[in-house]
C-alpha cells in the first residue's frame, strides 16, 4: 500500500476520469483525492457517502472533509442522530473559535493552594511569597501538598485551615474538569458526609501526616464513626465505577 501525496498529483491530472480514478486506487493507493474526485462522479447518494467515508479516514483532520462525508451520511438517512450531533459540534465548534473571548478560551484555573490560603486570610501574601522563596531554595518538588507542609511546619498555618483550602481547591478543580473528582468530595456530593465533616476528616488526616502516620479518607472515616466500613467499601465502589465509565463514552 502506497500512500499518496496531498493534493495527489495523479489525480490533479485525472479527476474527471472514473476509469483512470479506479484503476489507481486498485493499485493500492492510499489516496484522499482519488476517493473525494470519485465522490463527485458517482450518481448515487450511497456511493457518494461510502467515497467520502474513505476520504475522511485517509484524512481524519481535514474538517471540510468531515462536514461533506456527515452531509452525504444525512443525505442517504435523514434521521442519522449521530452525523446530526457531529455536524452541529462541528459548526459550534467553528462558531466558537471565531468569537476570540476570553471566556471561551481560557477557562478559569483551580487556584493553587497558597492563593487559596491567602484569599481566606489564613496566611499573608508576604508569608506565602516567603515560603514559596525557601520552597525554591530548597529545590522541592513543586507541589501544593508539599508547600501545604511546609507552612504546617513553620506554624503559619493550622491544620484545619490546610483542610479548608484544600476542599476549596478541589471544588475549583471538579468545576474546571481539571482533575477526576476526588473521593472525599464525591461523599460529601452524595450525602454520604457533610463538609463539615470531609473538613474534620481532611484536617485530622493531615495532623496525622505530621506524625508519620498515613491514614486514607475511608479509614479516617470509620475510625472517627462518621460512616461504617461496609459504607465507605460501596462509596469508593461507587465512586470507582463513576470514574470509569466517564472513560467508554
Ligand atoms: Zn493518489
Amino acid at each position: 500500500m502506497k500512500q499518496c501525496p496531498i493534493p495527489c498529483p495523479f489525480i490533479a491530472q485525472h479527476s474527471h476520469d472514473m476509469a483512470s480514478i479506479r484503476k489507481h486506487l486498485l493499485e493500492g493507493n492510499q489516496c484522499r483525492d482519488a476517493w473525494v474526485a470519485l465522490s463527485k462522479l458517482v450518481q448515487d447518494a450511497r456511493q457518494r457517502k461510502d467515497c467520502l467515508e474513505r476520504a475522511a479516514i485517509l484524512a481524519p483532520d481535514d474538517e471540510e472533509l468531515q462536514i461533506a462525508y456527515l452531509e452525504a451520511r444525512l443525505a442517504v438517512q435523514p434521521d442519522d442522530v449521530f452525523a446530526q450531533q457531529r455536524l452541529n459540534e462541528i459548526h459550534t465548534m467553528r462558531l466558537l473559535s471565531d468569537v476570540k473571548t476570553h471566556y471561551f478560551h481560557e477557562q478559569p484555573k483551580p487556584r493553587l493552594i497558597g492563593d487559596i490560603l491567602v484569599s481566606i486570610g489564613a496566611i499573608t501574601e508576604a508569608e506565602l511569597q516567603e515560603v514559596l522563596s525557601e520552597q525554591r531554595r530548597e529545590s522541592l518538588l513543586k507541589s501544593d501538598r508539599r508547600l501545604g507542609q511546609l507552612l504546617l511546619k513553620r506554624g503559619l498555618i493550622t491544620p484545619s485551615k490546610l483542610a479548608k483550602a484544600l476542599i476549596i481547591q478541589q471544588q475549583e478543580r471538579s468545576r474546571a474538569r481539571t482533575a477526576p473528582q476526588v473521593l472525599g468530595e464525591y461523599l460529601v456530593e452524595r450525602g454520604y458526609i457533610t463538609a463539615a465533616q470531609l473538613e474534620d476528616v481532611l484536617a485530622e488526616q493531615i495532623r496525622l501526616d505530621q506524625q508519620g502516620k498515613r491514614l486514607s479518607i475511608g479509614e479516617l472515616l470509620v475510625r472517627m464513626r462518621l460512616m461504617s466500613k461496609e459504607k465507605v467499601d460501596q462509596a469508593a465502589r461507587e465512586y470507582e465505577r463513576i470514574f470509569w465509565s466517564k472513560f467508554n463514552a
